[in-house]
């Protein structure tokens, strides 16, 4: 399987790691992203999960080391803590999360291809799989074939619609309202709180999370982290709309970007910060002058493959965020694919086989990560410290 052509279509986390692993097997691979620029992060946090940084623990290297410069660019939280309305703890454990930060995992896997192998600016239209090959329609009419096509794009992809045509993306009926503040523009007590510690508050139907990520120049020195808060919030499907549509009147569907919240919105989420949440929390989101949104929808594919195209990470299933573990689930789709391929002497066996371990383990983590959700936004049973809320793809913290 070593020689074989691969296609992968979406260069974010899910893509890339697939590539670099896929390459370094010796396949000759080619990514195509739509961005005609090299991606940036929301500029947001993710939770590193052993399996997202596993390429680099494998290397025997830490996450962002590129260059031959060893740096540390993520960051570990000793405590999960829960704070009532007054700001006081009501439950507390040592948990050790990984943070860091977006940007910061896409770059240095990025480093790891070789820069001619990932082609910006190449937005894909269509696949055409058949029992030996798969040909890539791109926009402006070039076509490109494939002895295997990997679709890493994203949960609007183009190639899960020749995959598995018809595969409803639900929306869920909340959001996540996101943004980051630096450390320092926190005052002591507040930013004390946050230290060493991710720290939830539960609300009526809703909660809140805020933990630190590294800050700019992805220093991850205390007092110059960022601290990122994300905070699900229940909207109504025929208010849905309105919401996502920006200050000029744009819909859009799925990510509002920082800065074209419109006023109105930004200004009922910091009077509710004022009147719901615990006093650091609140000071946080008041402080955070362009919140994002990122709307939460349900999307699971039934099929992963069809001839020789085949769909990973959130192009696969879109698992809601509360177990942290999309991008953990990305790597992990890429690491099957992998260990499934190399070697193998059969490859449309090898790709049933691994179709079935990533349909198995995506089917669990979307069914958890559903019924997170709706503990919270909609039974309202989430309780502070409920140990079913760690982290973690396989079980708690892995
Ligand atoms: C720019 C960006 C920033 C993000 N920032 C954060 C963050 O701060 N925190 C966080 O928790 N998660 C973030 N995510 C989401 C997170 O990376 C993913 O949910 C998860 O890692 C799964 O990754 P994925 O590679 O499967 O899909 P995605 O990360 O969604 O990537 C899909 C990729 O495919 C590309 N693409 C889509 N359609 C086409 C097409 N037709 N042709 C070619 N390319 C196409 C997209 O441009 C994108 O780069 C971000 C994703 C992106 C794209």
């Amino acid at each position: 399987m070593n020689s074989l052509r691969v296609g992968v279509v979406g260069g974010s986390i899910g893509g890339l790691t697939a590539a670099v692993l896929l390459h370094e097997m010796g396949c000759d691979v080619e990514v195509f992203e739509r961005s005609g620029a090299a991606l940036q992060g929301r500029g947001a946090g993710i939770v590193v999960l052993p399996m997202t940084e596993r390429y680099f623990t494998e290397l025997g290297t830490s996450l962002g080391a590129g260059g031959g410069t060893a740096r540390e660019v993520a960051l570990t939280l000793t405590y999960w803590s829960y704070i009532d309305r007054d700001g006081t703890i009501v439950d507390e454990a040592a948990t050790h999360n990984r943070f860091t930060s977006w940007n910061t995992l896409y770059r240095a896997l990025l480093e790891r291809l070789p820069p001619e192998r990932y082609h910006l600016g190449y937005r894909a239209t269509g696949v055409a799989p058949s029992a030996e090959s798969a040909t890539v329609e791109f926009a402006g009419g070039g076509t490109r074939s494939f002895n295997l096509v990997v679709g890493a794009d994203g949960i609007g992809s183009t190639v899960r619609e020749e995959v598995a045509p018809g595969t409803p993306t639900t929306y869920a009926g909340y959001v996540a309202w996101r943004g980051t503040v630096l450390e320092r523009d926190l005052s002591p007590g507040t930013a004390e709180i946050f230290a060493d510690a991710m720290v939830y508050q539960v609300l009526e139907r809703s909660h809140i999370l805020v933990y630190a990520i590294p800050g700019p120049g992805d220093s991850v020195r205390a007092g110059e982290r960022a601290l990122n808060f994300v905070w699900y919030r229940n909207v109504a499907s025929e208010a849905y709309d309105d919401l996502m549509t920006d200050r000029e009147g744009v819909p859009r569907p799925g990510t509002m970007p920082p800065g074209l919240v419109q006023d109105r919105f930004v200004e009922a989420l910091h009077a509710d910060a004022y009147a719901q949440l615990a006093p650091q929390l609140a000071e946080l989101v008041l402080a955070c002058g362009e919140p994002f949104i990122q709307a939460i929808f349900d999307m699971s594919a039934p099929r992963f493959r069809r001839g020789r195209a085949i769909l990973i990470g959130d192009a696969a299933a879109a698992l809601r965020p509360h177990v942290a573990a999309g991008t953990a689930k990305a790597c992990a789709d890429g690491w099957a694919l992998r260990d499934f391929l190399a070697g193998a002497v059969d490859l449309d066996g090898a790709l049933a086989g691994w179709e079935a371990q990533q349909l198995a383990l995506a089917g669990r983590i979307a069914a958890k990560s559903r019924a997170m959700g709706e503990a919270s936004q909609t039974a309202g049973t989430m309780v502070p410290g409920d140990p079913d809320w760690r982290f973690g793809l396989f079980g708690p913290g892995n």
